[in-house]
């Protein structure tokens, strides 16, 4: 059977083959885009048959400092001569002096839960809230994704996670994403009080500052000021969850920074690293630290001396390359370039995003989402031209998140190139 990565690749080739490989193998094999690679720099994936491809991707908000960054590669290697993996319960440098720059940057009074991915740490943090509060409940939102793991697929609101391997409960309860495109007169922050109000008192409002697996979604600052309120209102706490907006990429540190936010408990994983090493974190209020009792948030995997290394050399060229503001420059220079889409296009439905957190929607004439085929085609006709990029689920987004150090000229290349796949597919008819 063909498949659209034998129409990318054709039928031979290394990438091919190791697609092969792949679908007699794994479990999950790949069914995306490129199908192998082998390495990357700066911006850039290489592919098993060597092309270079100009990556907007990030390997979905990982590589913010770019692939394979070389002071993020030679902390790794130095630190794995003198020490990998340390036993978890004993400490060292790296371990307290990340956290100590962690709480820093989120303006002190911090204190980190140490993890290996992102859903063990949104775990941890529903932990940590269950037992603060006393209280069970989780308020999360619709489509927003928080996890692959029981607890947090059951905290996150993707029906599709839902059916099978988590039961719905009285605890779990999701109010509507702000989502401009389908409010129909929705006011988003009267139904999240609804929901509050609605069933056992919750421990925690979990939200990403920006959903990014719907499509790049946010509210408004008044939506996320009333969220704040709401939160007080109940006594729960907020559980923000940064994993995929957190380290630059929405032009602040922080993804929430843009709303005057105060969460409760920050959650951190993927760029922390740049993807060198996995690491994760619960960081919480001090005064929510006492919660942390006992065998339930070991992670034999949390903050090794390898990872932090990792962490050490990301944080430093995050702040030596000034890349949060480049995010928040290039972004907006994204926005002006993509705006006039909307009314050039009749398939283009929003323009939105904040630095490189980018996400233009596509909707068929009744507004509903496309199906898979044309934002297939679309991603293919970019691939073909090397450029790497993914749509979103729930929405029919493609999303624009590449390396922070993307450079001034690529970032134009990329825009253009979208720009002009759109006009050949609406001039051909292939939105449908
Ligand atoms: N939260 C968000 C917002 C995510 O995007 C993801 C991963 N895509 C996770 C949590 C889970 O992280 P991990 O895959 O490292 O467990």
């Amino acid at each position: 059977m063909s498949t659209v990565l034998d129409n990318i690749h054709g039928t031979t080739g290394s990438a091919k083959s190791l697609a092969d490989r792949d679908r007699e193998f794994v479990a999950r094999p790949t069914t995306r885009i490129p199908v192998a690679v082998t390495g990357g720099d700066g911006a850039y994936l290489v592919d098993a048959d060597g092309r270079r491809l100009l990556d907007l991707t990030s390997g979905w908000n990982v590589a913010n400092t770019g692939w394979n960054h070389p002071r993020v590669v030679e902390a790794v290697v130095r630190q794995a001569r003198q020490m990998s993996f340390s036993p978890p319960w004993c400490t060292h440098d790296g371990r307290s002096s990340v956290a100590e720059r962690l709480s820093d940057l989120l303006g002190g009074g911090y204190k980190a839960l140490c993890g290996a991915t992102g859903s063990e740490a949104v775990e941890a943090a529903l932990k940590v809230a269950r037992r603060a509060t006393g209280r069970q409940a989780i308020v999360g939102f619709t489509e927003a994704y928080h996890g692959g793991t029981l607890g947090s697929m059951q905290a996150g609101g993707v029906p599709q996670l839902h059916a099978v391997d988590v039961p719905s409960t009285e605890f779990h309860r999701y109010a509507p994403i702000p989502d401009a495109l389908r409010s129909n007169g929705v006011d988003y922050a009267a139904a999240l009080r609804e929901v509050l109000a609605s069933g056992p008192a919750p421990a925690a409002i979990l939200l990403e500052p920006i959903f990014t697996n719907p499509g790049v979604i946010h509210g408004d600052a008044q939506f996320y000021a009333a969220v704040q309120q709401a939160a007080r209102d109940v006594g729960a706490l907020i559980i923000m969850d940064e994993v995929g907006t957190g380290f630059g990429r929405t032009g602040h540190a922080f993804g929430f920074q843009h709303w005057g936010m105060d969460p409760d408990i920050v959650v951190v994983a993927k760029a922390l690293t740049s993807g060198a090493v996995p690491m994760a974190g619960a960081l919480m209020k001090e005064d929510l630290s006492s919660a942390v009792a006992g065998p339930g948030f070991s992670s034999t995997f949390g903050w090794v001396p390898l990872a932090c290394a990792a962490a050490h050399a990301s944080l430093d060229v995050i702040s030596d390359e000034d890349l949060v503001a480049r995010a928040a420059t290039l972004g907006q220079r994204g926005l002006d370039r993509l705006s006039s889409l909307v009314a050039a296009y009749p398939s283009v439905a929003a323009i939105r995003g904040k630095g490189l957190e980018m996400g233009i929607e596509f909707t068929d004439e009744s507004g509903k989402p496309f199906s898979r085929p044309p934002m297939e085609n679309l991603t293919s006709r970019l691939l073909r031209r090397g450029i790497f990029a993914e749509p979103s689920s729930y929405t029919s987004t493609l999303l624009l998140m590449p390396p922070l150090v993307i450079s001034d000229e690529d970032w134009a290349r990329a825009l253009d190139a979208i720009e002009e796949e759109i006009a050949d597919m609406t001039r051909k008819g292939e939105f449908q």
